[in-house]
């Protein structure tokens, strides 16, 4: 089977939920990279938090790699500013607090055996019922390396919550498709309408990588407004695996 979100401009056909239809219980939304949770599940967190539900933020990666060359802002600097970011993004959203794992940005995969006691431990404690992660078949390595961390500490705990993916580099028309995939996934689209600007705003908060608030570094990575335009719709895209 193709990868299923190969045809991402068909998503409009895919059913539109409301939150009320989810009872999710205990949330945790791991993000590979600062501001992933934000693009792929902002609405999602400012709908649940706005129905008072509980909602944890996990994030994998330091994200120091977005501007490798950058001598204003190097990787202990950029670490705490997309940090900040990620808090001040979140706190609009209604979370006030993000664990940060701090792995090697562009490296999650080559430290996931090294990382796993620590997730394990972090499961454990939180216990989530319903687990965001990025879509296991995401063109970038980091998010598919997230989904395989995530689910290798699953395995040990023998623990099965509600797992549901998001894509976010799917959404890129070069990027689009590039891993097929034997899994059986059905899509769905949650209706965030009404936290449409809320997430505008959070997404704002990052502004290290929408803007040229780090402007010495040629080859620093920037949010494309086509890339940002995907995030901009009154629904976020999720995926589930079926069993
Ligand atoms: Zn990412």
């Amino acid at each position: 089977m193709a990868n299923p979100v190969a045809a991402l401009t068909t998503v409009t056909t895919f059913p539109l939920k409301s939150v009320a239809t989810i009872d999710p219980g205990r949330v945790l939304i791991v993000a590979p990279h600062p501001d992933d949770e934000t693009l792929g599940c902002g609405g999602a967190i400012a709908m649940l938090r706005s129905r008072n539900e509980s909602v944890q933020v996990l994030v994998v990666s330091d994200g120091t790699l977005s501007h490798p060359r950058s001598r204003k802002f190097p990787a202990p600097v950029l670490r705490a500013l997309r940090e900040q970011e990620t808090l001040n993004a979140l706190q609009i959203l209604g979370v006030e607090s993000a664990t940060f794992l701090r792995l090697p940005d562009g490296s999650i995969e080559d430290h996931i055996s090294t990382a796993l006691d620590q997730v394990i431990s972090y499961l454990q404690s939180t216990s989530p019922t319903t687990i965001f992660l990025p879509w296991r078949c995401d063109p970038h390595p980091d998010h598919r390396a997230t989904w395989q961390l995530i689910h290798q500490a699953l395995l040990t705990l023998s623990i099965a919550p509600r797992i549901i993916e998001y894509p976010i580099w799917d959404w890129d028309i070069e990027q689009r498709g590039s891993i097929s995939t034997t899994v059986k996934v059905t899509g769905w689209r949650l209706d965030t309408a009404t936290v449409q600007s809320l997430k505008q705003q959070a997404i704002e908060q990052y502004r290290s990588q929408t803007t040229d608030l780090i402007n010495d570094d040629p080859d620093g990575f920037r949010l494309t407004p086509e890339m940002l335009s995907n995030f901009a719709q009154p629904w976020e895209l999720f995926f589930e695996e079926i069993r």
